[in-house]
């Protein structure tokens, strides 16, 4: 498991050995990614929006970091900067211990075979006339694996086998699979390349509960057996819980806390993560947890809220939120977060 230090600033400095001494699968230093906000005819820049702004964080080998917040707090920001799907605006991003960060298209290709994504809603992230075989074994077509076509259908049939999925659906088109098996197509597809990082944007959200649960179990399987890790972006804390071993919640383009998912369901520090959690059912009732609502949306990040970004939602805010930002600090050994007022 990874170690976690404070920093100055609103972001979680990761030290960058596992206890094999081998660095991190993914590490993320002080990421930022800022939007200009463009306005007139001559689009002059009148502002930013602050997506994302500082975020820190490691995930080692066969490790599943949780990254939580509600609609509009940076999380899928923050995976798309990942794959380079947009262009981070500072910060920086290790592969393996190698620097990412400012590769170009060319020279991040061999990179990509080790960082896959997993979108929310199959059905739009595959192509609708492409057989669900093609859009499997695209990939190891792409990266010139497997000597032929009939060598790249055997590796293809075998990933359907793997997820789910009968070898005779190859041929089937994506509108003739149900949600879930549209996303165990999308999970084959990520795993062509045998990667040793996925990010799962959502990747369960658009499915019924039953079915959350078996894609949840399958990617639970596939991690022990190819020490897979994840970083496993979602609104629902009650949906990372079974996936994560450490979970980190986003509000407003930072992370406010950051802990072992233990940590963070027995003692949650920070006022956001509470009210995360009070729309958690507690499966134990000698579990007693404070129940604190949430009023209102997540302000705009253009013009985020001076001093604690979350004191205009927060019951415990007074005068000195208003002003200063909390720094995120260890609170409990490994338990860190923002706020002026969290103790252990
Ligand atoms: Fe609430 Fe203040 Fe803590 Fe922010 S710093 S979470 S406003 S108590």
């Amino acid at each position: 498991m990874s170690d976690v230090t404070e920093t100055s600033d609103n972001t979680v400095a990761a030290s960058n050995t596992s206890a094999t001494d081998k660095p991190p699968v993914l590490e993320v230093v002080d990421l930022k990614k800022h939007f200009p906000v463009k306005k007139g005819i001559f689009q002059t820049t009148v502002g930013q929006v602050f997506a994302v702004d500082g975020v820190s964080f490691t995930i080692n080998e066969g490790e599943t970091l949780g990254l939580v917040g509600e609609s509009g707090c940076g999380k899928s920001t923050v995976g798309r900067a990942l794959m380079r799907l947009i262009e981070p605006t500072s910060g920086t991003i290790k592969l393996d211990g190698r620097d990412v960060t400012n590769l170009s298209k060319r020279e991040l290709r061999p990179f990509r075979r080790e960082m896959q994504i997993i979108f929310q809603d199959p059905f739009s992230s595959l192509d609708p006339r492409m057989t669900a075989g093609k859009i499997v074994g695209e990939p190891l077509s792409v990266h010139g694996i497997g000597d032929s076509r009939d060598e790249r259908r055997e590796m293809v049939a075998e990933l359907f086998e793997r997820v789910g999925l009968r070898k005779g659906q190859m041929d089937n088109f994506p509108h003739q699979f149900s949600g879930g098996q549209r996303q165990r197509i999308g999970i084959a597809r990520a795993l062509a390349l045998n990667p040793k990082l996925i990010v799962g944007d959502e990747p369960v959200s658009a499915l019924d509960v039953s079915i959350q649960a078996q894609v949840i179990n399958l990617l639970l399987d596939l991690q022990a057996e190819r020490q897979l890790s994840y970083l496993f972006i979602s609104h629902n804390l009650a949906v990372v819980e079974h996936i994560s071993h450490k979970i980190a919640v986003m509000y407003l383009g930072r992370i406010v806390e950051y802990a072992s998912k233990e940590a963070i369901f027995r003692s949650p520090k920070h006022p956001y993560t509470k009210a995360l959690l009070s729309a958690v059912p507690v499966p134990d009732p000698t579990l007693k947890r404070d129940k604190l609502v949430l009023q209102g949306d997540v302000p705009s990040p253009v013009n985020p809220p001076k001093g604690c970004h979350f004191h205009t939602r927060c019951p415990f805010a007074e005068d000195i939120c208003r002003k200063d930002s909390p720094p995120l600090r260890e609170i409990t050994p490994g338990q860190l977060a923002a706020c002026h007022f969290a103790e252990a």
